[in-house]
């Protein structure tokens, strides 16, 4: 359905990620008005297969997903509709890694100019505090943030469950049903505390079987694994420094059992690497194999220090990176090899990463960070837009094991979001919309649409909940931070 195809130079000299939908699902032939129709809009960068760009296009949707793209004069009756006059419609972005908890600490002062491991040794006892409350409330706002910023699918990665703290993961997922976000929260996981040379706490570390034993209910309860999943599980013990390679090793089988995805921190800093060779006598990547990770099944946060042979393990396995373009910034982690990595063929999504690392967690400020890092490591010629949002979208989804979203071609999820391109932030920016978008700004949705329901519209969320929630979040923050700081 697609016609009139723009002239835009698309190309990228490197690898493409794949979007095939497998068992394509067939779309109702009605003469129906569509569920949801949007219009008008500059550019629709679909992200298809063939990448194709569609000028003056509109988009669509019946039962979630994309049902026909096609151009202007053409417009299709529909129940709803959505004006994206001046806008670039793209597939929604995707958060492949996230602390969202973290949000209740956002730029807390006491912490900001130690490095990664000082940091996390001063919030380890701050978020012992989590409970189902909290963890609720910080994930509505956590979520709600992303969606303005034209987020449409993000995982979460909770690794802190105090004792008697709940069933933190349910109430994410409830905020996330509510909202109507896709979501992929991750059983995080910490095993190894202070005492046994990790670098937790007890106070928020379980045992291997106590945190199995709850990973395999979550799992039963609430992943979905079938096409147009708006909710699955993903196994994510922490890091090589806070969980045993036991634990990391059961996790793998029994993510295998169960069929789902496996998370965790890998290469995040340099230190690590000695951490590694002292208390596990090897790097963090051959421990990472040596547990049974390597594989097409795990997708890991930062990897920001590969060496040249373990770029290429990493696209053997077939397993994912979460660049977090943000947080390696502020916690001066590093420049992540990401040229070297896609080159070689590695699923390379984009991550906030946790909003006590990030403090603010845009996809749009992710994806800009991802164009900034990669042209000041390897010159102007190593990174566009283009292959920046092909990252956000079809990078993150391979990272998620999941060929349904990250494109918007006929029968994918109607996960969509419009761009505004006007104004004075854009003024004179005619020339590449796709460019423009991540070059001028800052930017934010217009629109964002979920499975073909609109969570943002016109700029603000669709639901009339924001100021009960931040005044929930506040009562929340304000107790965490005078306990803190007693
Ligand atoms: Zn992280």
């Amino acid at each position: 359905m697609l016609k009139n195809r723009s002239t835009w130079s698309h190309s990228t000299p490197h690898r493409k990620e794949s979007c095939t939908l497998q068992n394509e699902p067939r779309i109702a032939q009605t003469t129906e008005p569509y569920d949801l129709v949007i219009t008008g809009a500059d550019l629709v960068a679909t992200m298809d297969a063939t990448r194709n760009e569609v000028r003056g296009g509109w988009v669509a949707v019946r039962d979630g997903r994309v049902a026909a793209i096609g151009t202007a004069g053409t417009e299709p009756d529909a129940t709803d509709r959505l004006r994206a006059d001046g806008c670039l419609i793209t597939p929604g972005l995707i958060n492949t890694h996230h602390h969202i908890y973290q949000n209740l600490t956002r730029s807390f002062a006491p912490a900001l100019n130690g490095d990664l491991f000082d940091w996390l040794r001063t919030l380890y006892p701050v978020w012992s505090r989590l409970d189902e409350e909290a963890s609720y409330v910080s994930a509505w706002i956590g979520l709600a943030e992303l969606a303005l910023g034209g987020c449409t699918t993000t995982t979460d990665h909770l690794y802190v469950h105090p004792r008697g703290g709940g069933d933190l993961i349910s109430a994410e997922i409830t905020a996330a049903t509510e909202l109507g976000m896709r979501f992929h929260p991750t059983r995080g996981s910490m095993s190894l505390s202070e005492k046994d040379g990790g670098l937790p706490p007890n106070s928020v570390v379980q045992d291997d079987d106590e945190i199995l034993a709850d990973s395999e209910r979550l799992v039963l309860r609430h992943h979905d694994a079938s096409d147009g999943a708006m909710v699955r599980i993903a196994l994510a013990p922490c890091s090589p420094f806070s969980v045993t390679p036991a634990l990391m090793r059961r996790t793998a089988e029994l993510a295998e059992r169960l069929d789902v995805r496996l998370h965790t921190h890998i290469a995040e800093a340099s230190n690590e690497d000695e951490y590694c060779l002292a208390t596990l006598g090897k790097r963090p990547l051959e421990h990472f194999e040596d547990v049974g990770w390597g594989s097409d099944r795990s997708w890991v946060a930062h990897c920001i220090f590969p060496n040249e042979a373990e770029v290429g393990r990493l696209a053997r396995w077939g397993t994912g990176v979460a660049h977090c373009p943000s947080s390696n910034q502020l916690i001066g982690g590093g420049l992540a090899p990401v040229r070297e990595m896609r080159d070689a063929g590695v699923h390379v999504g984009l991550g906030c990463d946790g909003s006590a690392s990030t403090d603010c967690a845009s996809m749009w400020i992710e994806a800009r960070g991802a164009l900034l890092l990669a042209r000041l490591r390897g010159g102007p010629a190593s990174m566009r837009a283009r292959e920046v949002l092909e990252m956000a979208t079809l990078g993150g989804a391979a990272c998620l094991g999941r060929t349904d979203i990250g494109h918007l071609s006929v029968g994918a999820m109607a996960d969509l979001v419009c761009w505004p391109l006007e104004g004075i932030l854009f003024a004179g920016a005619l020339s590449d919309p796709v460019e423009a978008w991540l070059r001028c700004g800052p930017n934010a949705a217009r629109h964002t649409v979920v499975h073909g329901r609109p969570v943002v519209r016109d700029g603000s969320l669709v639901s009339t909940r924001v100021d009960e929630m931040l005044g929930r979040h506040r009562t929340i923050a304000s107790d965490w931070l005078a306990a803190a700081t007693r």
